[in-house]
């Protein structure tokens, strides 16, 4: 059948995935953790699972989650949220940002986003019946342009979305960028979409900071969250959505008829590791830098240019210095089947084919694994 969605293909995370299974590849292509876990979360879940109900909890979320989310909240950003008022618990934060685009999007309203963007937004933009308004950022900085930018709103911008820490450049926005966008949302009576889904993977020191936070920002922002990415349960998709009351409720209509709840046993877990100690939260992002580091020095030496990263779990890499002639797709391919390891084209987040000699690779994964594919790429370039 036609439709707008008809016209998308099957995501690239899945593909590259199911090619790196077919060759026997080190997958770093798809973003997802290997072996950071933490077991006492695992341990919460199946008490939950064996003891609690495994039936409909409340559709904004289990109050146990909702304080944990809006404590989390106060904890770490100083943010005052009101739990049974300004907090929905997700299926993961793609159903958040899908809650939230159709939720908030008419017919006819212009978006605001941000290439290299999210395989997600888009499409779902588009069968909201928004109309994208995209503004680039460029490797090798990944600056903000302010002048496209502001050039992108118009008194037909509904929402914008931003993504900080940001997949798959790495890039976090600092308080210049921030503040730039906050006065863009205030000229033009727009709201935020702030996909926060890597706010603890962030490294070197820095910390994150939510557009929520800033002046006047409270009123225009739906900050949005993942337990798969803070707590490394990709699979579990667990997420939250925190806005003002007024944000919240057309949000919430989508949520109610889309999924309209999340597995309570799943939810009480990630309740009880919100409140994690600071050593978890210091243990997570301290040990991906790690990781980061032994994968960025590795890809270097071996020949790639290795753009810097300050948050996410990914590593933009530039394979020109390697001598491959063809573009991002076919280098992402041809390592997987020939160098039996996998990363991602940068490519795919954009919409125009111009940048076309980035890959991208997931370094949330095992010091083995990091190794190994450090050690095929090696043997093979
Ligand atoms: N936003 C971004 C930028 C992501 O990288 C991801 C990870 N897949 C998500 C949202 C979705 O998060 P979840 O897995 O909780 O649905
Ligand atoms: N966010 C992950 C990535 O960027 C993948 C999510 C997915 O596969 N849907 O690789």
């Amino acid at each position: 059948a036609n439709s707008v969605l008809s016209s998308y293909g099957t995501t690239i995370f899945e593909v590259m995935s199911r090619l790196a299974a077919e060759h026997g590849a080190v997958n770093l292509g798809q973003g997802f953790p290997e072996g950071l876990e933490p077991p006492v979360l695992l341990k919460s879940a199946a008490r939950a699972l064996l003891e609690d109900s495994q039936q409909y909890p409340s559709m904004m979320g289990t109050p146990a989650l909702r304080r944990a989310v809006a404590d989390h909240a106060l904890r770490f950003h100083g943010l005052t949220v009101d739990p049974d008022r300004e907090v929905m618990v997700t299926s993961g934060g793609t159903e958040a940002l899908g809650d939230c685009l159709f939720g908030l999007i008419e017919p006819g309203d212009e978006v605001v986003l941000i290439e290299p963007l999210y395989d997600s937004y888009l499409p779902i933009v588009r069968r909201a019946g928004g109309i994208a308004r995209l503004v680039r950022l460029e490797p090798p900085e990944w600056g903000l342009p302010r002048e496209a930018l502001a050039a992108a709103f118009s008194d037909k911008t509904k929402l914008m979305i931003i993504n900080t820490p940001m997949n798959p450049t790495g890039k976090v926005f600092d308080a210049d960028d921030l503040a730039f966008i906050a006065s863009l949302l205030e000229r033009h009576d727009a709201y935020c979409v702030c996909d926060e889904v890597y706010e603890h993977l962030i490294y070197d020191g820095r910390r994150h900071v939510p557009l929520i936070g800033l002046p006047g920002m409270r009123e225009r922002c739906l900050r949005i969250g993942s337990a798969g990415k803070t707590f490394s349960v990709t699979g579990w998709k667990v997420g939250y959505v925190t806005a003002c009351p007024a944000l919240l409720q057309p949000v919430a209509k989508a949520h109610q008829y889309l999924t309209f709840a999340t597995p309570p046993n799943l939810q009480q877990a990630v309740a009880e590791g919100l409140a994690s100690p600071d050593s978890y939260y210091q243990g997570l992002a301290g040990g991906l830098q790690a990781r980061r580091d032994k994968l960025a020095n590795g890809l270097a030496d071996i020949g790639f240019k290795v753009l810097p990263c300050y948050g996410s779990y990914f590593l933009t890499t530039d394979f020109r210095p390697l001598g491959f002639e063809g573009d991002d797709v076919e280098f992402c391919k041809h390592i997987t089947v020939n160098a039996g390891v996998t990363a991602v084209p940068v490519s795919i987040f954009y919409q125009a084919g111009d940048v076309r000699h980035y890959a991208r690779f997931c370094f949330a994964k095992k010091d083995e694994a990091i190794e190994e594919a450090l050690r095929r790429l090696a043997r093979f370039f």
